[in-house]
């Protein structure tokens, strides 16, 4: 060992303070938040004047999912800034069809957080946790026959059940009752199971299958202390409820059910240009580095909706009870707006 070598163990260990910023975890939902399909895309300006769009899925060689390409260049910078965790309610085959902008995630939610795949894998030890604790609510095989029961034929037009772990039906929404939704959401409710409306899709899923306990895991394997989180349903309220800051775009169940914690952005925009400005957002939001030794602060106080600054010498926000506590911060009931 040369002196050199040993004047260096003698020196301390690394700071065991925080770092002068921490980056957030970013968990998103996929369909209707990041990635759209057309009927989704929503695009209201002359056709001369639409934006460029990326496919980023084919399903049985066609084109079924995009982002404008803005979106798409926005998305693979915030991956590779931070760690970008899609969240999606898809099963992993699902997830695994879409070809997402970027460095390809190294985490990723499918099945609601029925699944946490690593590498592209499904982790295990996950699937054992949700195992368990999907015992506390009534069996996937009632609520399956519940719903085909009450389905009529006149507006079914596909029942799934994904991956042993939750039930959708496809349905023709333009005879679907107006009030089958809510019925179902009234009986799966005390049973413990919550119904979400998307698209062309019902889903019911079992209440402990959440997006937020799976993106939980995550940060607590790789040690985030923050979360950013983006979702247009009523089973991404979970998700946006548990994060540090949330965007949601002006589509879907939650701009229509009124859930506005102040959290939460709530964008303007619709459809697949929902989908830029949201990332748009997310990268703005994010702490700028400060050298370590800069200790002076902007006097500026944050605009609305702008991040908890994070220096050197206050600890990282914890994750979720730093959120404000007015009434409306609660989740929505999970039962579709009327
Ligand atoms: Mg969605």
């Amino acid at each position: 060992m040369t002196r050199h070598d040993e004047e260096r163990d003698a020196r301390p260990g690394p700071d065991p303070s925080p770092p002068p910023y921490a980056l957030p975890l970013i968990a998103s939902d996929l369909d209707r938040t990041l990635i759209y399909s057309a009927p989704a895309l929503d695009l209201t300006m002359p056709d001369a004047e639409a934006p460029r769009l990326l496919c980023v899925e084919m399903y049985e060689h066609k084109p079924l999912s995009f982002m404008t390409e803005r979106a798409a260049a926005l998305l693979a910078e915030l991956a590779r800034r931070t760690l970008f965790v899609p969240a999606t309610t898809r099963t992993p085959e699902q997830y695994r069809r879409v070809s997402l902008p970027g460095p390809a995630p190294r985490y990723a939610v499918c099945a609601n957080g029925g699944h946490l795949l690593v590498e592209g894998e499904s982790d295990p030890d996950w699937r054992a946790v949700v195992r368990e604790r999907l015992t506390e609510c009534a069996p996937l095989a009632d609520v399956r026959a519940h719903m085909l029961r009450h389905a009529r034929d006149t507006w079914l037009r596909k029942e799934r059940v994904a991956d042993e772990l939750f039930v959708y039906l496809v349905v023709d929404r333009t005879l679907l009752p107006g009030t089958w939704v809510k019925e179902l959401a009234d009986w799966a409710g005390p049973r413990g199971w919550n119904v979400s409306l998307q698209g062309r899709k019902i889903y019911a899923v079992p209440r402990p299958l959440t997006k937020s306990a799976a993106v939980a895991e995550v940060a607590r394997r790789t040690g985030h202390t923050r979360t950013f989180a983006a979702g247009d349903s009523l089973l991404d309220a979970d998700l946006l409820h548990s994060a540090d800051q949330g965007w949601r775009p002006g589509h879907g169940e939650l701009a229509d059910s009124g859930w506005d914690p102040r959290h939460v952005r709530a964008l303007e925009e619709r459809g697949v240009m929902a989908g830029e400005t949201l990332v748009s957002a997310m990268l703005a939001a994010l702490p700028q580095p400060q050298h370590p030794h800069q200790h002076h602060q902007s006097n500026q106080p944050p605009q609305p909706g702008e991040p908890r600054p994070g220096p050197a010498s206050s600890p990282p926000s914890p994750p979720s009870s730093s959120f404000p506590s007015s009434p409306s911060s609660s989740p929505p009931s999970l039962s579709p707006p009327p």
